[in-house]
């Protein structure tokens, strides 16, 4: 097995180029130990990343949020700007796991895992956000966090292809953002059912909804209905704006076959309240 440590974005091209079969890819261990559970090493090239500086600095350029791939929850959910400007993140970052976790894992191995349960996909969805993608040949490119996540689960990530970090279009002064989850404990849950709004607000009036709906499907998913429901409406009525009961019947629709169905479909209209209080 081969193994490196690059300290440099540059190192990382070099190996790209050079190293010959799959190559994987690691940050804070916290999903790769926890799938390896006991079995045997199967990687040919195995890279950490936890060495690159570079991809774990956050900031903002151009009305944009860049967070390098290296980025741990804990960083992100103490970033000042962050809390105040994206709240939705925030608030994710501040639920992932324990702070054990928190301290470890990082924004790049949640969106590579591509967990249904993740916390991460369902809010950079909402925010609109781009991933940034190293290829073997060394070029670096942008694509929508949408395209990234396959919708049976995973990633489009090809081999040699790593996440260098993301960026979030940062919200006007109007802009308001919230996340909730729902698990089997208050605390370092796994999210059965997560759901993240944002909109605008102006002059009391919301517009430029957004509505996320995360561990309901394979892959998180934009809920047009629910931001139409929220659309031109006094952000103080927001409560009687039937949002609830419209995920519920998404819910309803979309894994009409499960066994978690009847819980789901229930559960997000107090989910719902939750969140838009949050907003
Ligand atoms: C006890 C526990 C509780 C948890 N609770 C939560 C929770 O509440 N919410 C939640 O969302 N998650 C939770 N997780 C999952 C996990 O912590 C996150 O998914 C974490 O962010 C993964 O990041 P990592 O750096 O540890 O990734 P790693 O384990 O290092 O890697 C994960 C995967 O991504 C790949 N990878 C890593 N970085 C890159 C990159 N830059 N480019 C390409 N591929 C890459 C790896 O090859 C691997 O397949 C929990 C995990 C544990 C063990």
């Amino acid at each position: 097995m081969n193994y490196a440590q690059p300290k440099e974005l540059c190192q990382l091209k070099e190996i790209l180029a050079t190293w010959e079969g799959p190559c994987r890819f690691v940050a804070g261990c916290t999903d790769f130990l926890a799938q390896r559970n006991g079995k045997p090493w199967r990687e040919e090239n195995l890279i950490s990343l936890t060495e690159l500086q570079a991809l774990r600095q956050l900031r903002a350029q151009e009305g944009a949020l860049y967070i390098g791939a290296l980025c741990t929850h804990g960083q992100i959910a103490a970033e000042d700007l962050i809390r105040s400007r994206l709240p939705a993140l925030a608030a994710a970052c501040e639920g992932v796991g324990s702070q054990q976790i928190r301290n470890r894992g990082t924004i790049g191995g949640s969106v590579a895992n591509a967990s249904p349960a993740g916390d991460m996909y369902p809010v950079l969805l909402l925010l609109d956000a781009q991933a940034m993608v190293l290829d073997a040949a060394g070029e670096e490119r942008f694509l929508g966090i949408e395209q990234l996540i396959l919708d049976k689960g995973g990633t489009a990530l090809q081999n040699k292809q790593v996440l260098l970090g993301f960026r979030i279009p940062l919200p006007g002064p109007y802009g308001k953002s919230a996340f909730g989850k729902l698990g089997e404990r208050r605390v370092v849950t796994i999210a059965k059912l997560s759901l993240a709004v944002s909109a605008h607000v102006q002059e009391g009036i919301m517009s430029g909804a957004r509505v996320v709906l995360g561990a309901a499907a394979p892959k998180a998913f934009l809920v047009e209905e629910g931001a139409q429901a929220l659309n031109g409406q006094p952000y103080a009525r927001r409560f009687s704006c039937g949002l609830g009961e419209i995920l519920s019947q998404i819910i309803q629709q979309r894994i009409s076959g499960r066994a978690s169905m009847p819980y789901k479909k229930e559960a997000v209209k107090g989910l719902a309240q939750d969140v838009l209080e949050k907003l």
